[in-house]
């Protein structure tokens, strides 16, 4: 292998020259270190990529290997740990600067990393060679992603947003507008944006009043405010692609008469040329508590011309295409969270000297014992590592179900995508909900370990409490997920298939271990997790049943199903983890403290986080009137509101 465009393309950066994978390590400068030997674990062991790329044989995986795939991750690495990670304090020190409706300065360096990030190819890694990019699986841009989101969140905001607008293009544009500008767009040449939130509105989509008014040559003029656009300008690429929720004059109210349509900052030309500015104007940029460096527009559209993107009043479904590729890259912002704080907890938490261990010194001839000697401490850090380990592997296996709906598409076996998508469907809000929840979570974790010098701007670990805090927030509060999860997918429009279908996936994994020559302790998680499983199953019948008579009661339930099923899909995935490390150990093959230390991983998670789902199930079923009977004036006396 290594014949793919993509091996030359590298910037001397990105050195692709063989090293040793590191374990994820000590952190004392605050930089990011990639995980390359969990990657190569997760990616090889528990999911082994190369059979599963020699499957995708319309897609562009039929010549990975697994030696491919790990030159690629090391050539990411490089860029992710040399250009991105030092970048990271630096845009959350000086932001973005509103300069004039039409210009916003990204922080020091954000240009020339991106440039660097173009000249190597990356954005277009997974993108169709017919639009000039790399042809390689949609997974390995999702790997790659993971490694740049925890480098740096806000940085990696800005050609992430752009990934969602090839993709709806990809999906939705017409022949004429993708030859026109997604080779642009798949080469980093230009960037894209989505603009769903106005002023009124973002939870509730069907109250977008931006105005689309149709002109006589094809075109629409466009007119009204978004607010909270993400990289909505900046000074990294001289054009930026719109990708804007809009009504025609006549279109029907709520969500069934929304149109998207693809808004270009600067027009071009038939001939390909950049030219005039669009009436795309900048009122303000946000001033926020994370993501500095990442510009938060508030963008007038006024008269601005526009093309729409799919069918008439069908724009929210169109838009879903975006959605879905941001809320799983949301979901990597919850694993960066808890990876980023994981690593420099670590190294303090063996650094910093207090008190000494209960059961005896363990540093005898220092003033105190390390506090990793603690067992609070522990808990801590070791919360943050299962957070990290298994959400990696949640997500990367979304990303090789992606790969296997693209690859059912390209041959034409519109069952099996459709079955695929709509797996995804179901997995994708418990990992954006879940994940961001505990990755925010563990993140906090992080300051707790510094003690008063996690909360001291310089050690860097309150920066990415204020980084990751948005991610609950944006593409659909944890909330929203869990009413999509819950309302929409399972018991709506699914009636009830998917979560049956999910279960009956775990049921057989449980009872295949359970009844293997599997260690003991696997055979015991698996067990836990069969009963978990099967209660999860019960309570959505009881759920649904109690809907029946009032609906407040799937809404109440909606949260602590979500985290529950999360909890339950993370502990399949340390079961999946453990069950590799397992097989490692006995063949004796590999690096032996590392698959023990995998084991002891596992061992924690079901003994110390899987119990949670005790108290969420408890609340879950908490009488509704326990939360609906309070009338509003009752919430306060002393407020005259
Ligand atoms: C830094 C930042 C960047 C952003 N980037 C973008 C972007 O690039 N593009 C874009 O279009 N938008 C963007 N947003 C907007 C973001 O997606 C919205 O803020 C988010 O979806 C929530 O919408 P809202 O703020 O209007 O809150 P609201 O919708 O007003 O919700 C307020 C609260 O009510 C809850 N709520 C609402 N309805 C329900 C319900 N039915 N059941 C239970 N709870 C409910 C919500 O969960 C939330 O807790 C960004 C926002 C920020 C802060």
């Amino acid at each position: 292998m290594g014949q793919k465009p993509f091996l030359p393309r590298q910037p001397a950066a990105a050195s692709i020259s063989p090293r040793g994978f590191q374990t994820t390590s000590i952190a004392m400068d605050g930089n990011y270190r990639a995980p390359l030997k969990e990657m190569n674990f997760v990616l090889n062991d528990v999911f082994d990529v190369e059979s599963h790329y020699k499957k995708m044989e319309h897609t562009g995986g039929s010549e990975v290997d697994s030696e491919f795939v790990m030159q690629v991750m090391e050539a990411h690495a490089s860029f992710c740990e040399e250009t991105l990670g030092p970048l990271n304090a630096v845009g959350d020190e000086h932001g973005c600067e509103w300069i004039d409706e039409h210009t916003v300065k990204t922080p020091p360096g954000y240009k020339e990393a991106y440039d660097i990030y173009v000249e190597g190819g990356w954005q277009g890694l997974s993108n169709s060679e017919e639009y000039g990019g790399q042809g390689l699986p949609y997974s390995l841009s999702l790997f790659a992603a993971d490694m740049a989101a925890t480098a740096n969140f806000t940085w990696t905001m800005y050609p992430g947003l752009s990934k969602g607008c090839i993709n709806t293009m990809v999906s939705h544009a017409s022949d004429e507008l993708k030859d026109k500008y997604l080779a642009r767009l798949v080469s980093g040449e230009w960037t894209g944006t989505m603009c769903l939130t106005e002023p009124q509105c973002g939870s509730d989509l069907g109250q977008v009043s931006t105005k689309a008014v149709p002109q006589e040559d094809g075109t629409y003029k466009l007119t009204g405010t978004k607010i909270f656009i993400s990289c909505g300008e900046h000074d990294l690429t001289d054009n930026i692609m719109h990708c804007v929720l809009a009504r025609l004059p006549d279109a029907p109210e709520g969500t069934k008469g929304i149109s998207l349509f693809l808004v270009p900052k600067r027009l071009v030309s038939e001939a390909g040329e950049v030219g005039e500015l669009n009436g795309c104007k900048i009122g303000r940029i946000e001033d926020k508590m994370g993501c500095h460096g990442s510009s938060t527009c508030e963008i007038n559209f006024e008269d601005a011309e526009g093309y729409m993107l799919g069918e008439e009043n069908r724009g929210l479904n169109h838009m879903f295409t975006f959605i879905n590729t941001s809320r799983v890259g949301t979901a990597v912002q919850g694993v960066a969270a808890a990876e980023l704080s994981y690593q420099g907890a670590l190294w303090y938490a063996k650094e910093r000297l207090a008190m000494r261990s209960l059961s005896g010194k363990k540093n005898p001839d220092g003033p105190a014992d390390p506090i990793i000697v603690h067992p609070t401490v522990r808990r801590l850090l070791l919360t943050q590592k299962v957070i990290a380990e298994a959400g990696r592997s949640m997500v990367y296996e979304c990303g090789l179900i992606n790969d296997e709906r693209l690859e059912a598409e390209a041959r034409g076996d519109d069952a099996n995508a459709k079955a695929l998508e709509d797996r995804l469907g179901f997995l994708t809000p418990i990992l954006k909900g879940f994940l961001t929840e505990v990755g925010v979570e563990a993140a906090n974790m992080g300051i707790q370990v510094y003690g008063g010098h996690g909360y001291i701007k310089s050690n860097r670990q309150e920066q990415i409490v204020r980084d990751s805090r948005i991610s609950a927030v944006w593409e659909g509060t944890t909330q929203i997920q869990a009413l999509d999860l819950l309302g929409r997918k399972i018991l709506l429009e699914g009636k009830l298939k998917p979560i049956n279908y999910h279960c009956s996936l775990l049921y057989k994994d449980c009872k295949d271990l359970m009844f293997s020559g599997a260690s003991s302790s696997v055979k015991s998680h698996a067990w836990r997790l069969l009963k978990e499983t099967a209660s999860l199953h019960f309570n959505t019948y009881r759920i649904a049943s109690k809907g029946q008579s009032n609906r407040d009661c799937i809404g109440l339930a909606s949260q602590d199903y979500l985290m529950v099923a999360g909890y339950i899909n993370m502990g399949h995935h340390w079961l999946k983890m453990e069950e590799a490390a397992a097989k490692k150990i006995a063949s004796g093959e590999g690096d032996q403290a590392f698959y023990e230390a995998k084991m002891k991983s596992a061992e924690f998670y079901f003994e110390n986080i899987f119990p949670r789902v005790a108290s969420h199930k408890l609340t879950m079923h908490a009488p509704i009137n326990s939360v609906m009977s309070m009338k509003e004036e009752e919430f306060s006396f002393d407020h005259a509101l």
